[in-house]
């Protein structure tokens, strides 16, 4: 069976590995297609190389069928199309105890620090997989696992219908985000500084600014009567974002923290003071939120086929993190595999 494996320093190897046979509690899945995740380019450019085990398979967006189920597993037959959310927790750490398993102190995740999904076939322990329903197809189930981010965002960002959101950063979980947010009634703004994301982003029917054409502040302000956003999503990571997030919001507005952040960023505090602001941290999602992600995508209600850029030969990884990098218009790369 084919895997590709990242083996350092840039260096993707296509080649062939042992398919693991499922144990009692596991399932095996004849993958369909994978979708390339900001991660994995971070596992590419050697930002995790502490933290993975080389040659490491990559990988964790993706959909397929069920090839083989372990002797325990009950409610998964040979055959059904199905994704995997890729947490396995402890169940013993404080987090787990408090019924905050997908932000357990101990966990894994499943193609960071287990092998992933760009291999032929996945063995997976049976809680992470979810059953798709037949009408939906595998090329839009492989955008499950980022869809259930951002129904996880929204839904930690209390976002109700008439809201003004502001997303910070229209890539791929940002965009999503403001699909979502606008399923739920908001009327949303995406802020970006690449022109070919932005095109796109108004052509899914949002209202688009590029904070360095544009008053963004100002911009909200007129459009609120002076109040002020709701709810902002912070999702690019960048040092102006995190500096912007508090000026935008209304009084107890919410700011949605989404992006990793490298380095401490720089936050308004006096503002959160001033405008009794509140201040959220997300991260993953819940199996309700892996339910809420399935039931859209087969709503056929988002628009998910235009944010699939393209869709390469698993073979050809390293070609994706090259489209990647060249940035333009990119969203979303899924590999057939
Ligand atoms: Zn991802
Ligand atoms: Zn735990």
């Amino acid at each position: 069976m084919k895997a590709v494996f990242y083996e350092g320093d840039r260096r993707i190897r296509v080649g062939t590995c042992t398919p693991r046979p499922p144990g009692p509690n596991e399932v095996q899945i004849q993958v369909a297609y994978g979708g390339i995740c900001g991660t994995d380019l971070h596992i590419f450019h050697g930002a995790m190389d502490r933290r993975v085990r080389m040659p490491q398979i990559m990988g964790h967006e993706m959909s397929g069928r069920v090839h083989a189920v372990g002797s325990q597993v009950q409610g998964i037959r040979v055959g059904d199309p199905v994704t995997v959310m890729p947490l396995d927790p402890c169940g013993v750490c404080p987090a787990c105890q408090a019924g905050h398993s997908h932000i357990c102190h101990n966990l894994k995740f499943l193609g960071i620090d287990t092998p992933g999904a760009f291999q032929s076939f996945w063995t997976v322990p049976a809680h992470t997989v979810f059953r798709l329903p037949e009408t939906l197809s595998l090329q839009q189930a492989a955008l499950i696992e980022p869809l259930a981010v951002a129904c996880h965002d929204v839904r930690l960002g209390e976002v109700k219908a008439g809201d003004q959101v502001v997303v910070i950063g229209g890539g791929p979980i940002g965009t999503l985000i403001a699909l979502v947010a606008r399923e739920q009634g908001a009327h949303v703004l995406v802020s970006d500084v690449n022109p070919h994301r932005l095109a796109l982003i108004q052509e899914l029917g949002f209202q688009v600014v590029n904070p360095l054409e544009e008053d963004l502040p100002g911009l909200v302000q007129q459009q609120t009567n002076g109040a002020g956003a709701d709810v902002v999503f912070e999702v690019s990571g960048s040092a102006a974002g995190a500096r912007t997030m508090t000026e935008l919001l209304r009084t107890r507005g919410l700011a949605v923290v989404v992006a990793i952040f490298g380095q401490p960023p720089a936050v308004d505090l006096f503002r959160v003071f001033w405008r009794e602001l509140r201040l959220r941290g997300v991260r993953v999602y819940e199996q309700e939120d892996f339910q809420r992600a399935i039931e859209l995508a087969a709503s056929g209600r988002l628009p998910l086929d235009k944010l699939i850029t393209s869709v390469r030969p698993l073979e050809q990884l390293q070609a994706g993190f090259e489209e990647m990098e060249q940035g333009g218009a990119n969203m979303k790369i899924l590999l057939e595999v």
